[in-house]
């Protein structure tokens, strides 16, 4: 069997400013962790999985694969949070001939971030830059088809991965050359957003991430990653570690600034740690994040959570 022609390339969006006034005692304001989009490619054609979140973001993506001078024929969404697929309309216009696909549970988690409630109520508002699209203008992807979804011959496949960082999530395996593109069940030298995920939530993101190594990658690409860092399998072992230490500081520590003191004690190098005061906030005070359960892989999503970034 001959050596497959794919390989990937890796954009990453730069952090970007939110309007949330709630700050740990370090910072003077909250970001959103860089955001990443990856391109598949083949000798002529392309997949892009991801196609992020403001209107500059996607731009900025389009251009980035126009450049790559590939023919984009298919773009995949891993999961439904917007700050990784609301740029979708923005992708399609300048590839009219690429078609979106997500598996169904995804399909539901974008159609509940992009009512107009929900998509102007918990996200334009987190933010001082426009979105790339409003709930009159957000693009939906269509049923991943049954015959899955290929790239010049090669299989491409989508991966359930059930509750990491919020419901139903999914990462896209590229077997023939073991790459794995993992939306957010894997963060890279990011504080991990974990405001959603009560005890249940990180059972179920440690369970993704065993997973996620059964596929033996050679690469991971994280939904969110520092900019400079390369896509080592290592990640998940890494965020699994992130995980663990968060569940023992949680049970170590009883307010939110202690929590978030453990933790930045033990991860003083990793990026944004807003994320950190948010996951450390949500642990400490709300008691949504320590007690629902997540739903499941299937059915109606329930009403999306706010956003902590
Ligand atoms: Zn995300």
């Amino acid at each position: 069997m001959p050596a497959s022609q794919l390989d990937y390339a890796v954009h990453v969006a730069e952090g970007i400013p939110t309007t949330t006034t709630d700050v740990p005692p370090d910072l003077h304001k909250r970001m959103w962790s860089p955001t990443s989009a990856t391109l598949i490619t083949g000798e002529q054609d392309a997949v892009l999985v991801d196609p992020l979140f403001t209107q500059s973001q996607a731009e900025a993506l389009r251009d980035w694969v126009s450049a790559s001078g590939k023919n984009l024929t298919v773009v995949y969404i891993t999961h439904g949070h917007p700050d990784h697929w609301l740029g979708l309309g923005i992708i399609l216009e300048a590839f009219p001939s690429a078609r979106a696909f997500a598996l169904p549970s995804v399909i539901a988690q974008m159609r509940a971030h992009a009512t107009a409630e929900v998509l102007a109520g918990q996200w334009q508002s987190r933010f001082t830059e426009p979105l790339a699209a409003t709930a009159a203008t957000a693009v939906i992807a269509n049923p991943v088809p049954s015959g899955g979804l290929r790239l010049e011959g090669d299989e491409l496949v989508p991966v359930e991965l059930g509750h990491t960082d919020s419901d139903d999530t999914t990462c896209l395996h590229v077997p023939s050359i073991g790459v794995v593109v993992a939306g957010d069940a894997a963060y890279n030298n990011v504080h991990l957003y974990l405001g959603d995920s009560g005890s249940e939530g990180r059972r179920s993101w440690l369970r993704a991430l065993y997973t996620i190594e059964q596929l033996q990658p050679r690469a991971v690409v994280a939904g969110h990653k520092d900019p400079s860092a390369s896509d080592r399998p290592e990640v998940i072992a890494e965020t699994r570690g992130y995980i663990r230490d968060f569940e023992a500081g949680v049970a170590a520590t009883s307010t939110t600034l202690d929590l978030y003191r453990y933790m930045k004690e033990r991860y003083p190098q990793r990026i944004n740690p807003g994320a950190l005061w948010g996951s450390a906030r949500a642990a400490k005070t709300s008691p949504s994040a320590t007690r629902r359960p997540p739903s499941q892989t299937s059915g109606t999503p329930s009403r999306p959570s706010r956003p902590r970034c």
